[in-house]
Order: structure tokens, then C-alpha cells, then sequence
């Protein structure tokens, strides 16, 4: 069939555009992106399994909806004469408005903005293709889509059209299948052996062996290729991969299980398949992925991890299977202890669910324990992909807190970045602390490289003690939650510059260190009146060697970082004002002092521009751009 015009009802006939983000997809997509174009059956055979999934769970309590057909399959339809595929499924269906809204827009927010912000670049228009395009796809092999689907239970169907340009069409139609969707791929000039049905087989062996539902080859009647007893043939293992003993698969299947049941598209970085006996039986094959997928932030995004109960589907949008910190896992876990019916509610605080969730965390942080100790090098390719997230278990008080400090690494200011990728953990940094340091020092910030650069540290430095440097956004928050790693507290050094005499190394105890010069004295004095309103104090730094100035939070105020994050997020009115710390042996610093009495236009002028100059070295804009700039340019023109 190439047209399905004639059979329209003409009711409800609908011409859309498409999203922007889906017509730049598509735009990628019809330039063939992939080098390898095969993955679009994949794509639309996991959709048609996963409708398959999504009926047989409602079937539970509503049997009537498997109504005059109750296998649930998939089906490739061949035509290699008209040049057309047709992928088959007798799963959920959709209705009008799920058709509308589903091939229509990018369901993930994060990838559509991901999407909108591509640029032309090879490197980044090859990035999707490792996060597949799902349905989209099928434009990668076709010049016209056309879709047939019944939403199980309803009475119209529906038809949906497209050239993959300019928009779509929606009309009802009475060519819909009695329950499922019928996709309908016109297949390029290029793409026409894939009507053959030598080549589907294959595919479908690479690809999609292990989807849990049957995929069957129904060979275009009359052709010579008809199986021997004209029967449609079944091309999948379709079996639930991880029910079986783990000694009978072998590496390959698990990728391809990874591959096929979980819509990924990289290697899994690691594997892990266990049963749980005892007072509660389940199975899980989890995986985890080797690339940070694109959506891993996006509050909506689904549960990577599919909730099974005695090998039926129940949910892939269960927030109770693993942690939402361990959102990243991709796979399956099937219980043998829930009923089969158990509906989505039941599943909210449900205590088996509860318990499923504690082993499982226990195993993958053991599993990742055992990566972190024995490759650490492979380890901090995960730590690099999902540390930010694991994090996050730290703020949220997890019972796991312990283990999660241990599988923590951090960028840190003795380490050297050709050194594991320059990270450490917090048993080193205990290990390297010289005896008298009570705290473990970090500083927070966006940027790795900025804080590497901050003056705040130059105290520390000098002194050769380790700082570690944070820079996830999630930080600050976890650091002040967890408070201390083995009685000693997690301190910012932005608030810790008083303790810098205290703490060994060579100059500790400098005589006369602690004391500022007369000059220095009455600079603070002038400056405190310059900048009166404009910081809390101004003092003289025993943390700067290098720089002039620097900002520092009180004691007992806000940590700077923190409080720009929390007002960028709306969830802070005023930052407190900040204390201005000078180096007092700073050419600048003491050419100044000299003028504190004598010039107080000049140290007016040259406080402002201190300030501002530490505000910038905080990521902070100047108190005042225009004001900024004039001060500037009229010191540098005295001076030259
Ligand atoms: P994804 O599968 O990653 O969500 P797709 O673009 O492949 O993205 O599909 C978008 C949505 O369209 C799916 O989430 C599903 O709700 C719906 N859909 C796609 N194919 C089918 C199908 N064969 N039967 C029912 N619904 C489908």
C-alpha cells in the first residue's frame, strides 16, 4: 500500500507544523548523520515493544482491552516490489492527542534544548546520534512516513503523515490496525534493501535479539522468498535475557541487551547481573552506561531502570526502584514478591520496593567500590560522567553516606592533572594532611580552572596545605550537609583565613607575621571609610602572597559561592556584605599606604578599583561597569 488517501474518513483532517526542535532534528537526520542507518529499525522496533509492554501491565486489570487479539508482536512487512517497510505492533496504540503530541515534539526537554542549542559542527550533529532520535530515525531511510494507530479500547484510528519537511498530518481513518500502530516507511531511492527481507533478519539479530516480545518477517505475498510454510517467522530470541543462569551469556548478548532493552547507544561502562534470594527474590541485569547521557539533569526525565514483576513489564517511570541519585543505571529488575497487578500507587512507599532499593544500592556501590579499588583509571572516566549525580546522595543524607565519601573523588591542589586524571580521594587527602591540621580545606566554585587561579588560595599554597577544588553545583550544598569526613570538618577556605597562622609548614610561625604595619594600619582605616557600605570590613590578608586583594565571607556569614548560586536561583534576596582583604606586602598595597594620609582622592579612586578587581576575581561583575572602566583608564593614563 502506498496511499493510504482513499480510506480517510476526511474527519478532523489536521495539517501541523512541527516543533523547531524536532524540524532541526530532522534536518540532521535526513542528511544521515549516522554512518550507520540500520539503528532506525531498532528504534521503531523498541517503540512497537515497548506499546506491547505498556498494554500487557494495563491488560492486568483491564483484560478486556487484548479484545480479538492477544498476541503481542511485532511485525515487519516488506514490499520490496512497492519499495515499502511497514513495522507492525499490536501493543497500546495512540490516541489523537498522543499522536500529535508524540511525533510531534521532542518528548525529553533536556535533548530538545540540547537540540536547539546545536551548532553546525561535525563533532557536535554526531553527538545525537550517540543518544539516538527514536522515531525520528525512520527518516533516515524514508522520504514519507505514514502512521496508523488504535489507542486499545477506543474506536477511531488514526492516520499521521509526513514528508519529514514541513510539517505533519492527522486525520482519522478506518486503515488503522483494530488495536496498535502501523508504520509505514516509503523508503528512499537509497534505502530500498530494506524491503529485503535477508537484510531485516540480520538487522534484527544485531539489533534487537533480546526485545521481550516476539518480532516477526511476514514476507510480501506472492514473493519467492515466502517461508516454507507461510508462516511469519519469528527473527528474535525474544526471552527475558536476565532470567536466565549468568554462566549462559556471554558479553556480547549482555551488550546487546544493553543496547536493545535499554534504548542506549554507548558501550555499557560496567555490567552487573545478580539474583537475590532469601526473604525477598529479584533479579537485576543493570547496567552502567559509559557516556553521561544529555537529559541526566532534566527534573522530568524517566527512570533508565524497568520495573518488572515474574518477567511482566510493570513501569519504566518508577522513581522507587533505585535512587534518584543512581538515576543514571540503566536495565532491568524483576521481583518475584510484588503481585502482578500492583498498580502505580501501590508502588509508592512500598516497603518490598523499599527493600529492592536497598540491595540494589548496596550492590552497585559495592560493584563500584570494587571498579574504584582495583582500575582506578576506568573509574575516573565514571566519576568524570556521573560524580556530580552520586553527590547529590550525599546531600540527600543517604544511609550510604559513608560509602559515597569513599567512592568521592576531587580535583585538588597537590595533585597534578597527568596524576589519574588529577583526582583524589578523601582517604588520600587524609592520608597526605600533616599532623596538626584539624580541617580538610575546599573551595567552591564553577570553574576548575578559576579556582585553581583563586588568590584565596595563595595563603594555603605557600604553606603547602592541600585545598580541594569543587566545582558541581551541588558542592556546597552536600558539603555543608555532611559537615565532617572522620571528625574532621569539610571547611571553605574563603571563611578560613584566620586558622592560615596556625597550620604548618615553613612560615608558620613567622615572627611578627601576625602583626600589620602602622602604614598598612592607617590604609585599612581610610579604606573603611572609602568603602563604607560597600563591605563589611577591610583588612590586612595573611592568606594573599601574590595577589593585592581578595573578598572573604565572616565567620558564621554565607560562603560567596553559595551565596551566588542561591541568588542566581532566586532563592536569595541580599548577599551579605563581604570583608576586603589586603596583602600588605603587595608593592601596590604598601605604595598605597603611602598615600593614606596624604591622598584621599587617590585612595578613594584606587579602593573602588580594588574592590571591583576582587569582585572579578570572584566571577562577580564590578559594583559599577561605566564607573569601572573610567577609573581604569584614567590610572593607566596617569601612569604612562
Ligand atoms: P522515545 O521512544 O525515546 O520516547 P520516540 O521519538 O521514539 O521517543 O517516541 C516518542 C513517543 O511516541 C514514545 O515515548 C511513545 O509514547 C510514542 N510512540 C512511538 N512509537 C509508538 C508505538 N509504536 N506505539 C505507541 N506509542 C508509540
Amino acid at each position: 500500500m502506498s496511499d493510504a488517501a482513499p480510506q480517510e474518513t476526511g474527519k478532523q483532517h489536521e495539517t501541523r507544523p512541527f516543533q523547531a526542535e524536532v524540524s532541526r532534528l530532522l534536518d540532521i537526520v535526513a542528511n544521515a548523520l549516522y554512518s550507520n542507518r540500520d539503528v532506525f529499525l531498532r528504534e521503531l522496533i523498541a517503540n512497537g515493544a515497548d506499546a506491547c509492554d505498556r498494554l500487557r501491565y494495563l491488560a492486568l486489570t483491564e483484560p478486556e482491552l487484548l479484545a480479538g487479539e492477544s498476541e503481542l508482536r511485532v511485525e515487519l512487512h516488506p514490499d520490496a516490489a512497492a519499495r515499502t517497510l511497514e513495522i507492525v505492533d499490536t501493543g497500546i496504540g495512540m490516541s489523537r492527542d498522543e499522536l500529535v503530541e508524540n511525533l510531534g515534539t521532542i518528548a525529553h526537554s533536556g535533548s530538545a534544548k540540547f537540540l536547539s542549542q546545536l551548532g553546525d559542527k561535525k563533532a557536535e550533529v554526531d553527538l545525537i546520534g550517540q543518544f539516538g532520535v527514536g522515531f525520528y530515525s525512520a527518516f533516515m531511510v524514508a522520504d514519507s512516513v505514514e502512521v496508523f494507530t488504535r489507542r486499545a479500547g477506543d474506536s477511531h484510528g488514526w492516520h499521521w503523515r509526513s514528508d519529514g519537511r514541513s510539517g505533519f498530518t492527522v486525520e482519522e481513518t478506518v486503515a488503522a490496525p483494530a488495536r496498535g500502530t502501523r508504520i509505514l516507511l516509503h523508503l528512499k531511492d537509497d534505502a530500498g534493501d530494506y524491503a529485503e527481507p535477508a537484510r531485516l533478519q540480520h538487522i534484527v539479530k544485531t539489533y534487537s535479539d533480546h526485545i521481550a516480545v516476539p518480532v516477526k518477517l511476514v514476507r510480501a505475498e506472492g514473493g519467492s522468498t515466502a517461508g516454507a510454510d507461510g508462516a511469519p517467522e519469528t527473527l528474535n530470541a525474544a526471552g527475558a535475557l536476565w532470567a536466565r543462569p549468568k554462566g549462559e551469556i556471554d558479553e556480547a548478548q549482555y551488550k546487546q541487551f544493553y543496547r536493545d532493552a535499554t534504548h542506549a547507544f554507548d558501550e555499557p561502562w560496567h555490567t552487573l547481573h545478580f539474583k537475590a534470594e532469601g526473604t525477598l527474590e529479584y533479579t537485576g541485569l543493570l547496567f552502567v552506561p559509559a557516556m553521561r547521557p544529555l537529559d541526566l539533569f532534566d527534573p522530568n526525565r524517566r527512570g533508565g531502570v524497568k520495573l518488572y514483576v515474574k518477567r511482566v513489564f510493570i513501569t519504566d517511570d518508577c522513581s522507587e526502584v533505585v535512587p534518584s541519585w543512581l538515576r543514571f543505571l540503566r536495565g532491568v529488575v524483576d521481583s518475584e514478591d510484588l503481585p502482578l497487578n500492583v498498580s502505580r500507587e501501590l508502588l509508592q512507599n512500598n516497603p518490598v520496593l523499599a527493600k529492592i532499593r536497598q540491595g540494589l544500592t548496596k550492590r552497585v556501590l559495592g560493584e563500584l567500590e570494587k571498579k574504584a579499588d582495583k582500575e582506578p583509571e576506568a573509574y575516573v572516566v565514571f566519576w568524570e560522567a556521573f560524580g556530580p549525580v552520586l553527590k547529590e546522595g550525599l546531600y540527600e543524607g543517604d544511609a550510604q553516606q559513608d560509602t559515597l565519601l569513599k567512592l568521592a573523588r576531587f580535583k585538588s591542589t597537590a595533585v597534578p592533572a597527568n596524576e589519574n586524571g588529577g583526582w583524589t580521594s578523601l582517604a588520600d587527602y587524609l592520608g597526605r594532611m600533616p599532623e596538626g591540621q584539624a580541617a580538610i580545606y575546599i573551595l567552591t566554585g564553577d570553574d576548575l580552572d578559576q579556582l585553581a587561579r583563586s588568590p584565596q588560595l595563595e595563603g594555603f599554597k605557600a604553606k603547602g596545605v592541600e585545598v580541594l577544588l569543587l566545582s558541581d553545583p551541588i558542592d556546597d550544598f552536600w558539603t555543608a550537609r555532611v559537615g565532617e569526613v572522620e571528625g574532621k570538618p569539610l571547611r571553605s577556605v574563603t571563611r578560613a583565613g584566620a586558622e592560615l597562622d596556625k597550620l604548618g609548614g615553613e612560615g608558620a610561625a613567622e615572627d611578627g607575621a601576625a602583626e600589620t604595619p602602622e602604614e598598612t594600619e592607617k590604609l585599612l582605616v581610610a579604606l573603611r571609610t572609602a568603602l563604607a557600605g560597600k563591605v563589611k570590613d577591610v583588612r590586612a590578608s595573611r592568606r594573599l602572597t601574590d595577589s593585592p586583594v581578595c573578598l572573604v565571607a565572616d565567620e558564621g556569614d554565607i560562603d560567596l559561592h553559595l551565596a551566588r548560586l542561591l541568588k542566581q536561583h532566586q532563592r536569595l534576596d541580599d548577599t551579605p556584605t563581604r570583608i576586603l582583604e589586603l596583602n600588605p606586602k603587595h608593592s601596590l598595597i604598601t605604595a598605597l599606604a603611602g598615600k593614606a594620609e596624604s591622598d584621599a582622592e587617590t585612595v578613594q579612586e584606587v579602593g573602588l578599583l580594588l574592590l571591583d578587581q576582587a569582585r572579578i576575581l570572584e566571577g562577580e561583575p564590578p559594583l559599577d561597569p561605566a564607573a569601572f572602566s573610567r577609573r581604569l583608564a584614567e590610572l593607566v593614563a596617569k601612569g604612562l
